[in-house]
């Protein structure tokens, strides 16, 4: 299984917490950040991670001041940012306070209730995305069957600015990874708390296993925050970025990358391309100051997702111009009709030559006609295929720099693993 990068390592917090702005505004880092800022009045909190990391948030922040909480602020209803409520209410009904604000997009609310619906699925899901964390041995990954419930819903376009002691907090709403985000600003900081509308990589526009997200919105909402010429920028997943200059760098390379992958793909699409001819043409042009940037790199979410991304947004399914593809026949039905014009064996020597080319990709496809056109369980060609199949997964997941793109894939492997065992058992 792959071994987490340093790069993901920051991405699940596995770095350690900053105190900022005369100690008066911190990040904790966890799962996803939790952004702290202390005011005469109480406590803010924006972001609360997964269920798990509740104990350990609540020790670190009220190692730092026991100050009351009178706001909790979620960026988007995702589980990493605001589930780890739990101890934080235990503390308000033991100690008699009152119950804080908790503010969310209305749109965190239509989340909320899909989560309940697909909880199951929701957790099948998480445990593929990220596979290669042991969190399939967990029983649930994630539970959505109890949130706490916003109080103060934010509706539409309509900012929401409130005061509390002497900051002001001024929240807006955008769209990118989802379309319940909201980030929050405050000026006598300048400070930027920007949920996963920023994280420390190139932006998760694409997961293949997600539903639609917005890359050129994504944009706009980075361009929003460069006119606030924030010092401080709290991302959803990462360190801090500290420093006018560092925040306005991070926040233009990224507007400017999610502009690229928008207009180049939309541009195609007006010139009558299908996607895979698109999907080529992107990979050729993209530009080196996009990929060697720091804060573009592919950790987590990649291009080749934003350009899958960009083209959902704007086209259905029906997506290779080619009729035999839109209602196919059975895989495993094509696979045996070409495995009665041509042997097996004959698809094994030629997947095993490509392999030796290094064309891993192209062995692929030649190892799948075997795979899924054989129907016996005891053929020696099969369990080479499968094999070779296995140790190019292995070598395509630990070159892959997406964390999820390799967990895609070393998933697979790993349950190719499963299958040879059992037919090498019997
Ligand atoms: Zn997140």
């Amino acid at each position: 299984m792959r071994i987490i990068n340093k790069g993901m390592m920051d991405w699940f917090g596995m770095f350690p917490s900053s105190t900022f702005a005369d100690n008066t505004c911190h990040l904790i880092a966890g799962m996803a950040n939790t952004g702290v800022i202390e005011t005469e009045e109480g406590l803010i909190i924006f972001d609360l991670p997964m269920k798990q990391y509740g104990k350990k948030l609540f020790r670190e922040i009220r190692a730092i001041t026991s100050k009351k909480v009178k706001y909790i602020i979620f960026s988007h209803g995702h589980f990493d940012h605001c589930f780890a409520y739990e101890p934080f209410i235990e503390e308000i009904n033991e100690k008699r306070w009152e119950m804080p604000q908790v503010i969310a997009h209305e749109n965190c609310i239509k989340r909320f209730k899909k989560y309940k619906m697909l909880d199951r699925y929701h957790d099948w899901l998480n445990k593929q995305q990220f596979a290669s964390m042991g969190v399939g041995r967990q029983k649930f990954l994630v539970t959505a069957q109890e949130t706490l419930e916003p109080t103060i819903i934010m509706r539409g376009d309509k900012p929401y600015t409130f005061k509390l002691g002497e900051c002001t907090f001024e929240l807006y709403h955008d769209i990118g990874e989802t379309d319940d985000s909201i980030w929050l600003w405050v000026p006598e900081k300048k400070l930027i708390c920007a949920g996963d509308l920023f994280v420390s990589s190139f932006p998760n526009v694409g997961n293949p296993y997600k539903v639609q997200r917005y890359p050129k919105e994504w944009a706009l909402a980075m361009e929003k925050m460069l006119a606030k010429n924030a010092e401080y920028l709290i991302p959803g997943h990462g360190p801090l970025i500290e420093g006018d200059d560092k925040v306005r760098d991070v926040l233009s390379i990224t507007a400017e990358a999610m502009h690229f992958v928008h207009d180049e793909v939309v541009k195609r699409m007006n010139e009558g391309k299908w996607f895979e001819q698109i999907y080529h043409e992107m990979l050729d042009i993209y530009p080196d100051k996009f990929k060697n940037h720091h804060h573009l790199r592919e950790m987590y979410g990649c291009y080749r997702f934003a350009i899958h991304a960009t083209y959902r947004l704007y086209h259905g399914w029906y997506n290779s111009g080619n009729p035999t593809d839109l209602f196919p026949a059975k895989s495993t039905d094509i696979a045996k009709e070409f495995l009665l014009i041509n042997s097996e064996e004959k698809y094994l020597e030629h997947a095993k030559s490509l392999y030796n080319e290094r064309k891993l990709q192209l062995a692929l496809h030649f190892l799948d006609v075997i795979i899924h056109g054989i129907e016996t369980n005891h053929n020696e060609f099969l369990l080479e295929a499968m094999k070779l199949k296995y140790k190019i997964l292995r070598q395509k997941s630990k070159k892959e720099p997406s964390f999820i793109a390799s967990n895609i894939i070393a998933n697979s492997a790993l349950q190719i693993k499963k299958r040879l065992k059992e037919l090498e058992e019997n």
